[in-house]
């Protein structure tokens, strides 16, 4: 009570000096405050303890008399602060309603006290922290190959997706899909393997390359049977006979 007594002295000096005056025959409260007070819409009061108090029609109900009457307090004081930081804690950071409805139940009425606690709950670094969008990453420059205007499939992806579990007469065997995409255009081309090894791979790659043309450059994750195929098919290019192969291309 001390202390509401001395935040309210320091905030509403005047307002408490127009109540303490014995109370004239006939002058009610409202004009013995100043029109201008921040409070004079709260009907005050001075209670047995000489603290402001929230005046009005309620008097008569049974609830406690703090919540009848809440004690007044100004927008900004350390006490204030104190108050809305202790309720904004006891209902463990649940924003600004609940905050605010923590502060009248325990019978105090804060001068525009939603844009108090506003303003506490919008500083609070458990709430921040709690209720803050995801941070974006910003995107690096897409690469060369993204955005050649070139013919379907001439810079493609690849990889493996499965297994898939399938039926040849009683047997379950592993299949596996083999997908490959256009990098300008996004478009997909769906092969299947029959096992996880290089020779399947390079299958899938034929028959891919049969009905989407050539390709001039094959990204891939580094698996084994990708750098496997990678190897093989350099062999093979320098097994080929150059002169014949030279031959039958300019024929
Ligand atoms: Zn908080």
């Amino acid at each position: 009570m001390m202390i509401m007594r001395l935040v309210q002295e320091e905030a509403f000096s005047e307002e408490i000096e127009a109540l303490s005056k014995p109370v004239d025959s006939g002058v009610k409260t409202k004009s013995r405050i100043k029109r201008m007070s921040s409070i004079i819409r709260l009907d005050p009061f001075l209670d047995k303890n000489n603290v402001l108090r929230v005046g009005g029609r309620i008097g008569k109900t049974e609830m406690e008399d703090d919540l009848k009457h809440p004690i007044i307090l100004p927008r900004k004081s350390h006490v204030t602060e104190l108050l809305i930081s202790h309720s904004h804690d006891k209902t463990h950071h649940q924003g600004r309603n609940m905050t605010t409805n923590e502060i009248r139940r325990s019978g105090f009425w804060i001068i525009s006290c939603s844009s108090a606690v506003y303003s506490f709950v919008s500083n609070c670094v458990t709430c921040r922290k709690r209720r803050s969008e995801p941070q974006v990453q910003k995107m690096s420059e897409l690469p060369f190959d993204r955005l050649q205007p070139e013919p379907p499939f001439t810079y493609s992806g690849v990889d493996f997706f499965g297994p898939f579990i399938v039926k040849e007469g009683r047997k379950e065997m592993k299949r596996w899909g083999v997908i490959f995409t256009c990098m300008a255009s996004r478009a997909v081309h769906l092969e299947t393997a029959n096992s996880l090894d290089t020779s399947s791979f390079i299958n899938a790659l034929r028959r891919f390359m049969s009905v989407r043309g050539t390709v001039r450059q094959l990204r891939s994750d580094r698996e084994q049977k990708f750098i496997g195929a990678k190897r093989e098919l350099r062999e093979a290019v320098e097994e080929m006979d150059d002169d014949h192969l030279k031959h039958y291309l300019s024929d």
